[in-house]
């Protein structure tokens, strides 16, 4: 199908439609808190004004593949997991601080014995369209496979009902008469719901009894709508509550009786630790003892942890470097369908390691001649960490050569722009964007046995960003939350 223009509005339309945008996400918390917010109130998240294109093929084949890379990383966990620690070893002692310091955790809270084999995934993998060079053939490329407090599965089911809310009722029609995208053309991302059914499933598998789910957030969160949508959904439909502390917080508030987690004060029993914040190093400078000490805490109880210390651990960039061979995607899903291998392998960009193997010398190579076609990463997460482009031989050069084993070279995407508008408080920007699509999955899992309970996909989420800046961060401020046009 050829590509629709965004609609062409005179001024009055756009002025309309950009009210109803914004009395829409009011009305139904398509929002986040502004920077030194007051708890009453809440600004409306950055959005776009219109959905944008994404080819339907390619969204399809992010949807299918996901559960192949949740299973794909859960088996590194339970099936490889010698492997995995092998690599953790390695990458430690360059990341003392974080990565270090959780897997120093993990190892603490083995010798403590497992309390609870079970564990939860909620994980996100993150594409861009490659189709710059190759306009026939769009392919999805995977950018990062997130194991850790993936966010906006709220916001992105809430932007796919207000691009079709002004869609029906004929906003994006110059005459206000019809419906200027055609049913289907805008879905809308049931992540809300299918996120609350994956931690719902872990509670009714811990037990029969009421249990509840603690979610784990970080202090001033701006972001927590995103989250608050999700509890409300658990107790809607799953009649399951929920409670939410701060990781400085987790000892004050909890109780452990018999390795199982009370809530202090009404001694509700928690099946699930959610966590939507302990990710980035920023999480465990605010006292930095009480705030490790929760996660060995947490994880030293019978509750379901999602994730896991290592679950989390097996995101980081080196092992996704790693996964994309082909012959250890092999090890790791020995049943794999060729059809199934070929859609996974598909997805991958060159990632090169920086080290003394022979892929390592070509990337040291790669990095000072064509430093323009790559991105340079460290083992860290939650934006801002990345070096780009020009400025990766002169990094490369501030730090010891020794230190270069634990950053990973990655070709870049090239993506189409579209200039649609993006609505950030009461600005409207019409530049180009670039987009990228995350996909959610949640998987339930025995670590100790490798079992895989519950495998599935949770929706998705469309983020997009100027194409001039090279993060996309929406909560840092360098994008916005939008919905896909398919085409
Ligand atoms: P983080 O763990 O900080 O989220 P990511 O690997 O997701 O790190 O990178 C952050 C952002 O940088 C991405 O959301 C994307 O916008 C951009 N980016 C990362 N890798 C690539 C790539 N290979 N090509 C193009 N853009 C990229
Ligand atoms: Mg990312």
């Amino acid at each position: 199908m050829p590509i629709k223009p965004f609609p062409d509005l005179n001024e009055a339309q756009k002025l309309d439609l950009i009210e109803r945008l914004q009395q829409w996400s009011l009305s139904n918390g398509l929002v986040m808190y502004p920077p030194n917010f007051k708890s009453y109130s809440a600004a409306v998240a950055p959005i776009t004004l219109f959905p944008t294109p994404f080819p339907k093929k390619s969204f399809h084949n992010a949807l299918e593949v996901q559960k192949t890379f949740n299973e794909l990383y859960i088996n590194l966990v339970t099936k490889e997991k010698s492997w995995l620690l092998e690599i953790l070893d390695f990458l430690a002692p360059f990341d003392k601080t974080f990565t270090g310091k959780l897997y120093e955790i993990y190892q603490e809270s083995q010798k403590l014995g497992v309390k609870q084999p079970l564990s939860l995934g909620v994980f996100r993998s993150d594409y861009m369209v490659n189709d710059i060079d190759n306009v026939d053939q769009p392919e999805i490329k995977q950018i990062e496979f997130n194991t850790v407090s993936v966010s906006f599965g709220g916001l992105s089911s809430k932007v796919g009902k207000l691009h079709n809310y002004l869609n029906r009722s004929g906003c994006y029609d110059n005459e206000y008469s019809y419906q200027y995208y055609e049913d289907g053309e805008i879905p809308v991302s049931n992540s809300i719901n299918e996120l609350a059914q994956g931690l719902a499933n872990a509670d009714s598998t811990y037990s029969s009894t009421a249990t509840s789910i603690l979610f784990v957030v970080q202090p001033g969160e701006r972001n927590c709508f995103d989250q608050r949508h999700i509890e409300y959904s658990l107790l809607e439909n799953h009649n399951i509550k929920s409670f939410r502390v701060t990781l400085e917080d987790v000892q004050d508030y909890l109780t452990v009786n018999g390795d199982k987690l009370y809530v202090k004060s009404s001694m509700d029993e928690i099946s699930v630790v959610y966590y939507r914040s302990g990710y980035a190093p920023s999480d465990y400078e605010i006292s930095p003892e009480k705030t490790w000490g929760a996660r060995l805490f947490l994880e030293d109880t019978t509750a379901i942890k999602c994730p896991s210390l290592l679950t989390q651990l097996s995101g980081s960039k080196k092992v996704q470097q790693l996964l994309t061979n082909e012959e250890i995607i092999k090890k790791l899903l020995p049943a794999i369908e060729s059809k199934e291998l070929a859609q996974v392998l598909s997805t991958f960009v060159s990632i090169y390691p920086l080290d003394s193997s022979e892929q390592g010398k070509i990337a040291k190579k790669l990095a000072f001649e064509k430093p323009e076609l790559f991105v340079l990463k460290p083992q860290r997460e939650g934006g801002g960490n990345n070096i780009y482009k020009e400025n990766i031989p002169d990094f490369l050069k501030s730090i010891d050569e020794e230190e270069w084993g634990a950053y990973i070279l990655m070709e870049l995407i090239n993506p189409s722009n579209f200039k649609n508008k993006i609505i950030r408080n009461d600005e409207t920007f019409n530049e180009e964007i670039i987009s990228e699509l995350g996909v959610f999955g949640t998987i339930l899992f025995n670590e100790v046995s490798g079992e895989i309970l519950e495998n599935e996909n949770a929706g998705w989420l469309l983020r997009s960003k100027f194409s001039s800046s090279n993060e996309g961060g929406v909560a840092a401020g360098f994008g916005c939350v939008d919905n896909i046009y398919l085409y």
